[in-house]
């Protein structure tokens, strides 16, 4: 790192804006003497003191508390001080350049968006997933995802990753000593059940994966495109999924001419649904540059609804629509208005008895037959049909529940951790090298120092999720996606 991460800092720690309080958050190496200059007082460890905030010339500019942590046993590991004033953006604003100005001496600067967290991580108070836990906390959308956030920031997740790190540390202790007696090395895998191990260890890595891909979509959603032809409901759809009005819904073709994107969450999930302009051939310019974009959307979707008309289902042009779909990514056919087609069904005989069979349109009529679980990434296409009419309602359970299952996400799991792409791409690649140390393990010549290395890679993926082996430049771009004064 460079020499300025031990320069002393200051963030307004409070989100910008008017609020009942604000804080002022100072980190740094060695701030006791400068702290009580400021605040005209010595002040007690950890202890609230009530006092004036005075600039250098007496005047008050705010009153409310003053904090001081020393380090180690602070948020950052170093010396913090925090001051609680008034939420107002003028006032914090002044104190702080008064802190500025009376810092100078000592070198005080503003902090970059996340350089507290990162002085947290550096000083090892917290690893670097759950520094990542930090941040997802504080953006968590539903209360799963702050439920999940928080577990990763107890730090569930690494002490996950550590003990199957130990564990992959173990057999590779043992190769490297065998290595170092290469008569030993024949029936080393024997002798040590080598292949049994790591067969253990590669199925509990399964596992952490599976839940990880959870915590992945947890915090990530899914963007599930609604693609049709103009007319056939996709903004009653979003709408319904919605359930405010979000996007214009009229009888003329054509309406949505721009995309709209929505976020819902089904079960904490958040998905972002896009509802695009209807696909049809058009004259008018304003128009055919909507279609254009909402087949940009369809190429970037991870899930599509291609909507139907119920009492059109064969319409050739929806027949073009599927053949312009891109292959590989699942889509979900919705037949929609299944209200008008049921109120155009023929009215049924009166059964004896003088009761009547009256064809209801409930869940069982849109029950839509079992599919096989792709879940996403599993590189299987969906193709599944299901009837819904988006003005009763009727299906959109079901929908939902087959939007989170193609999510990837099981309901009814136990809430994971949430994790990040950059976790779930760190275990693939553990996963693969444990792969590739299982087949040297069943070659007849076997090559240890072939398995060795790859047990080595498989360790070195797995720190890099907790940031054990970890470069200045992905540091970077982690930390500045935070708040400032985070
Ligand atoms: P879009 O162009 O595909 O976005 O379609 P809209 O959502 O604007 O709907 C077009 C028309 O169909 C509107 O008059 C809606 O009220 C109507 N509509 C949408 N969904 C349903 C439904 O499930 N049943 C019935 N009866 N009408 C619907």
């Amino acid at each position: 790192m460079s020499a300025s991460s031990t320069d002393p800092i200051i963030a307004i720690a409070t989100a910008p804006g008017r609020g009942g309080i604000g804080v002022i958050r100072v980190s740094g190496p060695d701030l006791s003497a400068w702290a009580e200059a400021l605040c005209g007082q010595a002040l007690r460890a950890r202890h609230a003191h009530y006092l004036p905030f005075r600039n250098q010339q007496g005047e008050t500019l705010d009153e409310g508390l003053a904090l001081f942590f020393p380090g180690p046993h602070s948020y950052t590991g170093e010396d913090v001080l925090e001051l609680q004033g008034h939420g107002g953006p003028a006032v914090l604003r002044r104190v702080l350049e008064d802190c500025l100005a009376r810092g100078a001496a000592i070198g005080l600067r503003l902090a970059q968006p996340g350089e507290f967290t990162q002085r947290a991580f550096l000083n090892e108070r917290l690893d670097l997933a759950q520094a990542e836990a930090v941040a997802d906390l504080i953006e968590a959308s539903s209360t799963a995802a702050a439920r999940s956030a928080m577990a990763s920031l107890s730090g569930a997740f690494s002490a996950e990753i550590d003990a199957l790190s130990e564990r992959i540390v173990q057999l590779r202790m043992l190769v490297e000593a065998t290595l170092d007696f290469p008569e030993e090395e024949i029936d080393f895998l024997e002798k040590y059940q080598a292949a049994e191990r790591l067969d253990a260890v590669t199925a509990t890595l399964d596992g952490v994966l599976r839940t990880a891909r959870q915590g992945l979509v947890l915090r990530e959603g899914l963007h599930v495109v609604l693609a049709g032809q103009p007319n056939v409901g996709k903004s009653s759809l979003l709408n319904a999924l919605a359930g405010e009005d979000v996007a214009i819904v009229t009888p003329i073709a054509g309406t949505t001419r721009d995309r709209v994107i929505q976020q819902i969450h089904i079960e904490g999930i958040p998905l972002h649904i896009v509802d695009t302009a209807g696909l049809r051939e058009t004259e008018d310019t304003v128009e055919r540059i909507g279609i254009e974009r909402s087949w940009a959307e369809i190429a970037r979707a991870q899930v599509i609804l291609h909507l139907q008309d119920a009492r059109h289902p064969d319409d050739p042009l929806d027949a073009e629509i599927v053949r312009r779909l891109p292959a590989g990514t699942p889509v979900l056919r919705v037949l929609n208005k299944m209200d008008l087609l049921d109120a155009a069904a023929p009215a049924p005989a009166p059964a004896p008895c003088g009761l009547s069979m009256v064809k209801k349109a409930g869940p069982t009529a849109a029950a839509p037959a079992p599919m096989p679980d792709p879940g996403l990434g599993s590189g299987l296409a969906v193709d599944e049909t299901l009837q819904i009419s988006a003005r009763t309602g009727v299906g959109l359970d079901t929908l939902r529940a087959r939007l989170l299952r193609i999510a990837g996400w099981t309901p009814g799991a136990e809430s994971p951790w949430l994790a990040r792409e950059r976790h779930v791409r760190a275990l693939e690649d553990a996963r693969a090298h444990l792969a590739l140390a299982r087949e040297h393990a069943a070659h007849s010549d076997q090559v240890l120092d072939l398995f060795a290395e790859e047990l080595r890679l498989a360790h070195e993926s797995l720190c890099e999720i907790t940031g054990q082996f970890t470069s200045d430049d992905l540091l970077g771009v982690i930390f500045s996606s935070f708040c400032i004064g985070k």
